[in-house]
């Protein structure tokens, strides 16, 4: 691996940066917005939170289920899932002041029909027995791990067998006119390494995953760029204070670039562990 690939050090040291800058923004949740498609008129916070819905339809919990919400960001899905479903949810993060915030907003989220709860772990080595979870959902965190592989041998070691798995991630597809290498490099950096679409079946398959359903859904969110480059602006103070005036251009730049790049996609996946 070259030195330009994510680590967990890297990525908690970002995310332990951002985290106070990003909990004022998006209602907690730091991932893409879905729309049902062009006449779809919700705002960026209900897109926000049908994608959630999206990831949770994918996951399909049952009461009395313990799922592991696999890279928790603040909190915000956990506890969404939370509100409706009479489950246990374990959100882990690499970053330690992440799991701070989500533990402090699971204390002071009234009316939730699940319990949860947040640590700190790391999802290359998950501290959990075998078989320990019903399900695991993962919100746009595959993104930040260069061996998806290891990440998802180790999803499917902590399912229960039949486990589910539900994942979104940003991701790199085949389209006509292809940009070519230098995309793939400009995807991959020290906190971001996108994986190609056309490859995740192979990457289940081989961690010993069944999949059930790989959709591309890249028309379904492609306009949450705006809203992410806006909602950066309208704190640029604290970024700029965080990462300094040079990155906090550069990650700007790239946000409004992201937009026009048809091969960056989305997809969601649903998997299973198989029953032995
Ligand atoms: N799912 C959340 C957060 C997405 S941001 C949401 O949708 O709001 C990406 C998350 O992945 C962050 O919480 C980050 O800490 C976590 N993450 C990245 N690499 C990780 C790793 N190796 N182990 C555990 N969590 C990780």
């Amino acid at each position: 691996m070259t030195e330009n690939t994510p680590s967990s050090s890297k990525v908690a040291e970002l995310y332990d940066e951002l985290t106070v800058t990003q909990a004022g923004l998006w209602n907690g949740n730091l991932h893409y917005g879905y729309w049902t498609g062009p006449d779809d008129s919700s705002s960026f916070e209900e897109a926000l939170d049908q994608m959630t819905e999206q990831v949770i339809r994918r996951l399909d919990p049952r009461p009395g289920q313990h799922v592991l919400d696999l890279g928790c960001g603040i909190g915000a899905p956990a506890l969404r899932l939370a509100r409706d479903y009479p489950i246990r949810i374990t959100g882990i993060s690499i970053s330690p002041r992440q799991v701070d915030l989500a533990s402090e907003r699971a204390r002071d989220a009234t009316g939730l029909a699940g319990e949860v709860s947040f640590e700190v772990a790391d999802a290359m080595n998950l501290p959990y027995p075998d078989g320990s979870f019903d399900g695991v959902m993962s919100l746009e965190s595959m993104v930040h791990m260069p061996d998806k592989t290891r990440v998802l041998k180790e999803i499917a070691r902590v399912l229960r067998p039949s486990g589910r798995l539900s994942l979104a991630d940003i991701v790199l597809r085949t389209v006509p006119d292809q940009r070519g290498d230098s995309l793939q490099e400009a995807a991959t950096t020290e906190t971001f390494s996108m994986g190609k679409l056309d490859e995740y079946g192979e990457l289940l398959s081989e961690a010993g995953l069944v999949p059930l359903e790989i959709t591309d859904v890249s028309e379904h969110t492609r306009r949450s760029y705006p809203y992410f480059v806006a909602g950066a602006e309208s704190c640029r103070e604290d970024y700029i204070r965080v990462i300094g005036l040079e990155e906090f251009e550069k990650r700007l730049e790239e946000g409004r670039q992201l937009e026009l790049v048809p091969e960056i996609g989305y997809v969601l996946i649903a998997a299973k562990r198989p029953e032995s």
